[in-house]
């Protein structure tokens, strides 16, 4: 549109110009002035122009409104809500002193508050907050013990059951390198979909939410890894809270475009003192 009103004006008054050149009148006014006929049309064409392009735009706004709505509903933006504030509370507890100088206590928190993580995460990509089914709390907790469990490569990665071997790895566990994880959530989804499994349909998705948040988690103590690219530097604490809320939102998207035919939602069912972790 603009493109177009520019050009335009540019070969009005190019044309002006020329004119008026030609006809010897060379005042600023006679060149503005003297094709009013052109310019009479050309305000037509900028008006025609810009209310199609302000009908363009309401229309924009309205499909993005509603696709939005469609997304975040309000049980959705309660799960946010829930799941921001938990990130912040737990984080504070854990930097408390009576925590930070026991050991144990420090990683029964940490990963509490990675479980917990992946519960909140799950109920708000399958809309189930509250759970109303003992499907949804199944797959709900599921997701929740993914997410605290996957510190357990710490442990096979020191061939120790120690929490203080565990603890002291000169590098990060395999389990934790977020291009792996993105990998095996790729081939989980492609599995699912060759076998056309509904019941294991959710599995890749719940892999991803429960490893991807507690990457992120992690990511602000270490950064993401990368593997074999290298590690980002350790997100900024804000930008992993909003990070860890967005993710299952994304979930969910992916979900509505992918599954759309399984009826996911409907079938009633479907963490750093360890810092080392
Ligand atoms: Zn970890």
């Amino acid at each position: 549109m603009c493109g177009a009103i520019w050009h335009e004006m540019f070969y009005i008054i190019s044309n002006s110009i020329v004119s008026c050149t030609l006809l010897r009148r060379k005042s600023l006014r006679n060149i503005l002035v003297g094709p009013w006929d052109l310019w009479v049309g050309f305000l037509f064409h900028v008006h025609d122009d810009l209310s199609l392009g302000l009908q363009e735009m309401a229309t924009f706004t309205s499909n993005l409104l509603s696709a939005t709505r469609t997304i975040v509903t309000f049980r959705t933006a309660l799960g946010i809500i829930i799941l921001g504030s938990a990130c912040v509370s737990l984080d504070h507890i854990l930097q408390l002193q009576a925590v930070v100088s026991n050991l144990y206590c420090r990683a029964f928190m940490d990963s509490f508050t990675h479980g917990l993580v992946g519960v909140l995460s799950w109920a708000i990509v399958i809309g189930a907050i509250p759970p109303t089914s003992c499907r949804q709390l199944g797959e709900i907790l599921f997701c929740g013990m993914l997410s605290s469990g996957l510190d357990v490569d710490h442990f096979v990665a020191a061939r120790s059951i120690y929490l203080q071997d565990a603890l002291v790895l000169p590098h990060r566990p395999v389990l934790h390198s977020t291009s792996l994880i993105l990998l095996i959530g790729f081939i989980l989804l492609l599995t699912t979909r060759i076998t056309a499994s509904h019941k294991l349909r959710p599995l890749p998705y719940m892999f991803l939410t429960a490893s991807l948040s507690h990457h992120i988690r992690d990511g602000s103590r270490r950064g993401l890894w990368l593997w074999p690219l290298g590690s980002t530097p350790p997100l900024p604490y804000w930008t992993y809270i909003g990070l860890v809320c967005i993710l299952p939102v994304v979930v969910e998207l992916f979900l509505d475009r992918t599954e759309s035919t399984l009826p996911l939602k409907a079938s009633n069912g479907a963490v750093s003192a360890l810092s080392s972790m």
